[in-house]
């Protein structure tokens, strides 16, 4: 059985079911496992011949143990990834020599999000129909989340779901996937202020949950496990793609809330031969500066045109430290109830541990611009913006030409067009399953920035 702990240690030890129906810690920590699983290289090895689902399979499958049946997991895992619109789900594509970007856009939302929170819905329906109970999820989006947790809830008889969007700071696309859905159960709101705003309102809502009336309260951001769980495993299917684990490979990330890049330091940690693993940020630059200069201080943030990346403090970098302070809990609350109020940096050991493992880059709009015009003239190969920003990143600090780079490609090119254009290009056609997309009926709620309108509009809806 596996058992998980908060990162700021106070909080009681929980098995999966548990720790996935809470989101964050009661103490206000993230919940990780107590032991990871480690992988022999001939054990990696012998997954080369595997399909996606059947990886998947064996990299989730002792994270779960004592909480979900083996036949369980494998049928929500197949139904997943049945659902995803390119049979390798996770394919490769060759930009030029030991170049590579790694796609992550095929499931039904077009974003990297899709990976784990597909999967999260059915995990959730499961073991909330298993019990009998409810549950009332409150999510934060720039704009991916949202549509992906959207989708993986809206059948669901056993969750509603509430998901915050920084109002006017989402591509239309990003909305539309979103307010278009039009569920009993789905409920939409945009917030007028930007993305922290509402990933703190849903850490409030988290703290404090009197104003649920009893109700029980899940969460989707990467605060969640289940999240990171799941996208441990496109790191071990590129690799494997590629010759590992007897060949190391390289993987640059665009980098907003940690989640997606922390889930390549544990594949690292779980056997994985992985040489670099490259932070790549927008403007919003604070996890740029702590990983390269140990300042980790707020600045304003910028409204860029990779809007999913436009985040200041970054929830799963907490997971990070935990490990950088030898899982001492206490020393994490302490540096993270200061860096509330104040910029903190951290220990010289700690800082060097980082580095050790994390390179990063910050890349601006003028560089992710001249990427995607590059990339497309070069190759014909159309970029994101995200991952645009890890593919200048990885050519920037890749440290041995004979190692192949990953650049993680988070979302399809459709998702963003106004940065298509800003790049000179001309942007795709949406897909044939969102082809009326913008002519369909929207709803939403615009919000102040206050946590108790928010929370009365919940309660609101609910009754
Ligand atoms: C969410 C997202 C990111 C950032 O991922 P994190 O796990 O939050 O670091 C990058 N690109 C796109 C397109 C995203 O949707």
């Amino acid at each position: 059985m596996m058992k998980y702990v908060s990162t700021r240690g106070q909080a009681p030890e929980l098995n999966f079911e548990e720790v996935l129906l809470a989101g964050l810690a009661s103490d206000g920590g993230l919940y990780v496992p107590k032991q990871l699983p480690v992988f022999s290289a001939a054990e990696i090895a012998s997954w080369a011949g595997l399909n996606y689902a059947q990886l998947a399979f064996k990299i989730i499958s002792p994270f779960v143990a004592g909480s979900i049946s083996d036949a369980d997991l494998t049928v929500m895992i197949d139904e997943t990834y049945a659902g995803f619109d390119h049979s390798a789900v996770a394919p490769l594509k060759e930009l030029g020599t030991n170049e590579w970007v790694l796609e992550l856009f095929h499931g039904p939302t077009l974003a990297f999000k899709d990976f784990a929170l597909q999967l999260l819905g059915r995990l959730m329906d499961h073991i909330l129909q298993k019990r009998g109970e409810k549950l009332v999820i409150l999510g934060a989006t720039s704009g991916d989340t949202g549509s992906a947790a959207i989708e993986g809830c809206r059948h669901s008889d056993c969750v509603d779901i509430f998901i915050m969007h920084p109002h006017n700071k989402v591509s239309e696309v990003q909305r539309r996937q979103m307010t278009c859905i039009l569920a009993d159960n789905v409920h939409n709101i945009a917030i007028s202020g930007n993305f922290d705003d509402c990933q703190e309102m849903v850490k409030a809502s988290f703290a404090d949950q009197d104003f649920l009336q009893g109700r029980r309260l899940g969460a989707v951001n990467s605060i969640n496990w289940a999240r990171i769980m799941s996208q441990i495993v496109y790191y071990f299917s590129a690799s494997l793609a590629l010759g590992g684990p007897l060949r190391e490979v390289s993987f640059s990330v665009p980098t907003g809330n940690f989640g997606d890049i922390f889930a390549g330091y544990l594949a690292k940690k779980m056997g994985l031969p992985i040489k670099q693993l490259v932070v790549a940020t927008n403007r919003n630059d604070i996890l740029h500066r702590a990983i390269s200069a140990n300042d980790m201080s707020k600045s304003d943030l910028k409204h860029t045109l990779s809007p999913s990346m436009d985040i200041m403090v970054s929830s799963n970098f907490e997971r990070l430290l935990f490990d950088l302070y030898d899982r001492d809990g206490a020393a994490i609350d302490e540096l993270l109830t200061r860096f509330k109020s104040q910029g903190v940096s951290l220990g010289a050991q700690q800082t060097e541990k980082m580095q050790a493992i994390f390179d990063s880059a910050s890349v601006s709009d003028q560089q992710t611009c001249e990427t995607i015009s590059q990339v497309h003239a070069q190759t014909g190969y159309l970029l994101d913006p995200h991952t645009a920003i890890g593919v200048w990143a990885g050519r920037q600090l890749n440290a041995d030409q004979a190692v192949p780079m990953i650049t993680l490609a988070t979302a399809h090119p459709v998702k963003f067009p106004e940065a298509i254009v800003e790049a000179g290009l001309e942007p795709p056609k949406l897909p044939e399953h969102l082809a009326d997309l913008f002519e369909r009926e929207e709803q939403f709620q615009v919000l102040d920035n206050d946590l108790s309108k928010v929370q009365q509009f919940v309660m609101d809806k609910l009754s």
